[in-house]
């Protein structure tokens, strides 16, 4: 009797030793106006998803706590995050955000922070970790700008970096907007190196330059963008040769994105998945995931494209 029971929870710490650690919480989904055009129930609806098609279950799932305030700031000023905290951002601040700035709201952010934390702690131990949000690479250190309040992967970045917990960072930005301001944060940064391939006519107008930048026309599908990052990603590992990489994988990129202009299919943002996920396994480097963008006037299509990110990890890491 007792055996049976030490082998049930032997059995049960190998699965959770091992396993898919992915950061969400029911904040994730916050409450927007009517018609606001975020689609933020992608939220809840990208893990329910999962759930029911049995690609992950509930021990998947964890539930990051608010980020300590020491942890934003080192990277966000600590005159901004002050103002944030306590509500004082401008009519003018909020409308660049993209959102009506409340208390849930920044709770709601502090705890996305923590998610692409915690994730790439999990990542140093299982190979990956993921965050059901994030990506929120347009909140420069001392402003927020287009629903990016705080910069998670800035902020992940900087808490492995300050841990001494990673040496040489490469973060991996294939939003369809330009990583702008993990750029221009580690600008000055040999410990991270910034690579964005991005649409050049997208937003922000004005880019800034990050390590490694390819701006990519109007139109462009699977059978141009997957060779370019294939190549891309062979070169920079061999060459920054990073001990960790953070991935942004945004929905964007779809030929269905109403923001996007690039044109790849469902099928080109997997294997564009696949190709980061293999590339950083075949290397042994730890991965961090985060979510981008995503605007495809169908939900359904923003979701499944997401999805595909978590089902790729599944299958080739466990
Ligand atoms: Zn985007």
């Amino acid at each position: 009797m007792q055996l049976d029971c030490y082998k049930r929870i032997t059995n049960k710490y190998l699965l959770s030793a091992f396993m898919l650690k992915i950061a969400w919480s029911p904040v994730y989904c916050h409450p927007l106006p009517a018609n606001h055009r975020f689609p933020m129930q992608k939220y809840e609806l990208l893990p329910e998803q999962l759930l029911y098609e049995g690609t992950i279950t509930p021990d998947n799932l964890f539930e990051p706590p608010p980020l300590p305030d020491a942890y934003i700031t080192n990277t966000h000023t600590s005159a901004y995050w002050q103002r944030l905290e306590s509500l004082q951002l401008s009519p003018a601040e909020q409308r660049r955000t993209g959102f009506p700035l409340s208390a849930a709201l920044v709770h709601r952010e502090t705890v996305i922070a923590n998610g692409t934390v915690q994730a790439a702690l999990f990542a140093l131990q299982h190979g990956i970790g993921m965050n059901v949000a994030g990506g929120t690479h347009h909140a420069f250190t001392y402003k927020g700008e287009g629903f990016c309040l705080l910069n998670d992967i800035a902020i992940a970045a900087n808490y492995l970096l300050q841990k001494g917990l990673s040496g040489k960072i490469l973060v991996v930005d294939l939003d369809v907007h330009q990583g702008n301001r993990t750029a221009q944060i580690f600008g000055q940064n040999p410990k991270v190196f910034t690579f964005s391939m991005h649409g050049e006519k997208n937003y922000p107008m004005h880019k800034e330059h990050s390590n490694l930048d390819i701006a990519l026309p109007d139109g462009t599908p699977d059978a141009v963008y997957l060779p370019l990052l294939e190549y891309n990603l062979k070169h920079l590992l061999q060459k920054v040769q990073p001990d960790f990489v953070f991935y942004l994988s945004g929905a964007d990129v779809l030929q269905t994105d109403k923001l996007g202009r690039l044109a790849l299919t469902p099928k080109g943002c997997r294997q564009r998945d696949e190709m980061v996920f293999a590339a950083c396994r075949q290397n042994k480097i730890p991965v961090a995931v985060s979510m981008g963008g995503g605007y495809s006037p169908r939900l359904a299509d923003i979701v499944e494209t997401h999805a595909n990110t978590f089902r790729v990890a599944q299958q080739l890491y466990f």
